[in-house]
C-alpha cells in the first residue's frame, strides 16, 4: 500500500510517499511555524506526493488520539505557540478522501523501527528518544500502545542523589523527572554548555547514563520489552547507551532472570535520519 508519511516535527515537517525504504519517493522538508502556514505548505506537498491510499501523521504531542472525542484527533495543550487544539486528521481527510491515521511522533519512531529497523520482528520493544525532551514510543503485542491518552514515560520519576546530582531539573511540572534532568537542554543547563560541545569524558554522560537506565528498569518491569531502542543526540552520545545498559542492570538487581540478558537489551537505532518519514508510513499502514 502506498502511504503519504508525515512527521511533524517541533521545528520541521518532513513528508513522504512510498510502500517502505527501497520505495520513497524524495522527501519534503518544510518550517513548523504557525498551523495555517505549516498545514498549507504539507498539503501542497501531499499534492504533489499523490497518488497514495492511506495518510501516516506522526507528530509532536500532547495529541488527542481518542476517534469518539468530539474535537477530533488533533494536537491538545502544548506550550509550542498557536498549536494548542490544532485538528490533524480531519482537514486532511476532508481534502484528500483517504484513511488518514496519527499517532505520536515516538510510537511511529517504534513502528519504523519494529517493521525495517532494530525491532524486526518483534511484537514488544520500546523506543526512547533523549535529545529536546524525552519520549518513548511503545509497542505491545504488536501494537503501539495509546490508552487513556497516550505514555508519557519522559516524565517518570526517577531517583536522584543530590550528593552526586546537585541539580534540581527543569521540568516545569516536576522539575527534576527524567526529562527534567536528562534531556539536552537539562543537562546544558546543569554544566553550564551546549550538551554536544561536552566531551565524552565528562562525568554528567554516566549521571545520564543511570537516569535513562531507570526508565528502562521500569519499562521491563512494567511491559516487559524484548528490546529498548535508543534515539535522540543525547541517546545516541558515545557511552550513554552503555551506561544506561550497566544501570538498568544494577537497578534491576538480578531479579529478572532470561537468556536474553546475555546480550544487551538496550540498542541503537536501526533507521537512519528517515526515521520519522518511515515511521508515519507505518502508522499509515496500521489498519486496525
Ligand atoms: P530533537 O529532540 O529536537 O528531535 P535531537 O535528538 O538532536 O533533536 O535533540 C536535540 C538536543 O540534543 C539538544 O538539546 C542538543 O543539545 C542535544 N544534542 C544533540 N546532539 C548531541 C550530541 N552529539 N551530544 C550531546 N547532546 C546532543
Ligand atoms: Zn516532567
Amino acid at each position: 500500500m502506498r502511504v503519504a508519511g508525515i512527521e511533524l516535527g517541533g521545528t520541521k515537517v518532513v513528508v513522504g510517499a512510498g510502500t517502505g525504504p527501497d520505495d520513497l519517493s524524495p522527501t519534503i522538508r518544510i518550517p513548523t511555524t504557525d498551523p495555517a502556514t505549516t498545514m498549507a505548505a504539507i498539503i501542497d506537498a501531499l499534492e504533489s506526493l499523490k497518488p497514495f491510499d492511506a495518510i501516516g501523521i506522526a507528530s509532536f504531542g500532547p495529541l488527542c488520539l481518542d476517534p469518539a472525542d468530539p474535537d477530533g484527533l488533533r494536537i491538545t495543550n502544548t506550550p509550542k505557540p498557536g498549536w494548542s487544539q490544532t485538528p490533524l486528521v480531519a482537514p486532511l481527510v476532508e481534502r484528500f478522501g483517504v484513511p488518514v491515521r496519527l499517532d505520536t511522533d515516538v510510537n511511529g519512531a517504534a513502528l519504523g523501527e519494529g517493521r525495517w529497523g532494530a525491532a524486526r520482528g518483534l511484537r514488544d520493544f520500546a523506543y526512547i528518544t533523549v535529545g529536546t525532551g524525552v519520549g518513548v514510543g511503545l509497542v505491545v503485542n504488536g501494537a503501539p500502545v495509546h490508552g487513556l491518552l497516550h505514555p508519557e514515560a519522559g516524565h517518570l520519576l526517577v531517583r536522584r542523589d543530590p550528593v552526586r546530582d546537585p541539580y534540581t531539573g527543569h521540568c516545569p511540572f516536576h522539575g527534576d523527572c527524567l526529562e527534567g534532568l536528562a534531556c539536552g537542554p537539562a543537562i546544558a543547563a546543569r554544566v553550564g554548555a551546549p550538551a554536544e560541545t561536552l566531551g565524552d569524558d565528562h562525568p554528567v554522560w554516566p549521571l545520564v547514563g543511570d537516569y535513562i537506565g531507570q526508565l528502562c528498569a521500569s519499562l521491563l518491569l512494567i511491559i516487559a520489552p524484548r528490546r529498548i531502542i535508543l534515539g535522540g543526540g543525547v541517546g545516541q552520545r558515545p557511552g550513554v547507551r552503555a551506561a544506561a545498559e550497566a544501570a538498568m542492570r544494577e537497578h534491576l538487581a538480578g531479579y529478572l532472570q532470561s537468556p536474553a540478558f546475555s546480550q544487551d537489551i538496550i540498542v541503537p537505532p536501526g533507521l537512519d535520519s528517515l526515521s520519522g518519514v518511515l515511521g508515519a508510513i507505518v502508522v499509515g499502514q496500521v489498519t486496525t
